[in-house]
């Protein structure tokens, strides 16, 4: 900016000195032309009468003291009778020249003719005398250019004066405008004595910098009090199984347990030990997915493949169920994290899995959307399906439907938002569907900006 302002402070010195320079001159020229015309003027006045009374005799007395300018006396058919500084008996026809005509028709005339090499001119004034014959006086000056030429050494000089002083200036200037903005104080737009042009630009960054800071704080608040919710729900739901694990432990400890029951106490342990292995992974899960931080190896993942894999591995809870798995679809790549996308397939198949009636069934698929380049992955079962007014709420951490139903199957409460967190990694869209007692439809579109339906209402 400094740059910038110094540039055109001292461009436009230079320029105006310039135009200044130039018109200048044009003006004192045509000021000089204008006084040499009054001069030949006054001095032709003079001679009049003389050459009206004694003709020829008056002018070659003249001669002598009037040698610095021409004088021409012309007939009134152009002829030349006297010129004093050349021989009239040899000079052409004046009748054409345009102060002699000026003069016959209207009294008096005045004209400048330049010389062949455009660098002296002549100024002529001529006046019709009672007999009808024309006196002319005409007198050389240097022509502009003329002027300009000679001017060019000092103009010159002068130029590289006024280019110094204009630097010098330039840079004063620009530095005396730019101090004050330099010297705003930014983090208290109000507290600045500075151009009364910049009040509504600092108002404007205080306002911005209050509505920002407000922003700031209700953001803070928010994650402290997501934050010590997200604490609570995570000591409540380790503190259920430990104490469990505890109870029962201790009582083995005692020795209180018949024998009878040991087995069944050591069950018990063990599958509250699991619970809080699963509980624990999925934290960890989440909290790599929050960390910012993570740097993810991408890759190209076949989502159909995944799948296959995925049913694969949770083909035995199926069974336990008799919850038969379909998948359906193509082989479907897209760019991904295979660890997190492993995860999103999982929990949603396992989901519908868990919340499947007896001899229920899942339909999985994969399929490229439209245009070849986004995919669909698709969940859909045909479980206990979940209420409208928990299907904006199911992908929040620790959220469920029905706490006991989860517990009992063997939830965690994050799993959905695994789903949430991965797929948001992928710049993908969820899409939800349910209907209470016929089933629950989840879809994820890959890539972003691509929608295209493809959930069919349950
Ligand atoms: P959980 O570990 O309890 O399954 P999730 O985050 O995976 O936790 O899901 C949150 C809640 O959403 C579940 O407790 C359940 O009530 C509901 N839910 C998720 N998937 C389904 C589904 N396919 N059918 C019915 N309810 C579901």
């Amino acid at each position: 900016m400094s740059r910038r302002i110094f540039k055109a402070i001292f461009l436009i010195s230079v320029f105006i000195c310039l135009v200044t320079m130039v018109v200048t001159a044009f003006v004192l020229f045509h000021f000089m032309e204008k006084r040499t015309q009054t001069e030949l003027k006054e001095a032709l006045e003079l001679i009049t009468p003389g050459v009206e009374e004694e003709g020829n005799d008056y002018l070659e007395d003249l001669e002598a003291s009037h040698t610095d300018r021409r004088i021409t006396w012309i007939n009134a058919d152009g002829r030349v009778l006297y010129d004093n500084q050349a021989d009239a008996a040899h000079m052409d026809n004046h009748s054409s020249r345009e102060e002699f005509q000026e003069a016959v028709s209207s009294g008096s005339g005045s004209s400048i003719r330049h010389s062949d090499t455009m660098m002296v001119e002549t100024i002529y004034y001529a006046e019709r005398l009672p007999d009808g014959t024309v006196l002319r006086m005409s007198s050389d000056q240097d022509s502009i250019w003329a002027i300009f030429m000679s001017l060019t050494e000092p103009a010159v000089v002068m130029f590289m004066f006024i280019v110094l002083l204009s630097l010098f200036l330039a840079l004063r200037v620009s530095q005396s405008i730019l101090k004050p903005l330099n010297e705003l104080n930014l983090e208290h737009p109000e507290n600045n004595d500075t151009y009364e042009e910049l009040r509504p630009l600092l108002n404007k960054i205080r306002t911005q910098q209050d509505v920002i800071r407000e922003q700031q704080r209700t953001e803070m608040e928010r994650a402290e009090a997501f934050r010590r919710e997200y604490t609570a729900n995570i000591s409540h739901e380790l503190k259920t199984p430990l104490t469990s694990i505890s109870g029962f432990a201790e009582l083995m400890m005692d020795g209180s347990v018949p024998k009878s029951m040991v087995k069944e106490f050591s069950r018990t342990i063990y599958d509250e030990a699991s619970r809080l292995i699963t509980l624990v992974n999925d934290i960890i899960r989440l909290s790599q997915l929050d960390d910012r931080n993570v740097e993810y190896e991408w890759t190209t993942v076949d989502l159909y493949a995944l799948a296959r894999e995925n049913i694969r591995v949770l083909q035995a809870a199926a069974d336990r169920k008799n919850v038969r798995i379909y998948l359906q679809g193509e082989k479907s790549e897209i760019r991904g994290v295979h660890r997190v996308l492993t995860d999103v397939v999982y929990n949603l198949i396992d989901n519908a899995i868990k919340y499947n009636r007896e001899n229920g069934t899942v339909e999985v698929s994969v399929m490229p959307e439209s245009d070849g380049r986004a995919v669909c992955l698709k969940v859909k079962d045909t479980g206990i399906g979940i209420p409208e007014k928990d299907l904006d709420r199911i992908f929040e951490r620790f959220y469920r439907v029905d706490k006991s139903h989860s517990k009992a199957v063997g939830g965690t409460g994050l799993g959905l938002s695994i789903v949430k967190h991965g797929a948001a990694l992928h710049h993908a869209k969820i899409e939800t569907s349910s209907a209470v007692g016929k089933g629950t439809t989840i879809a994820i579109h890959f890539p972003d900006n691509f929608i295209n339906d493809c959930t069919d209402g349950n």
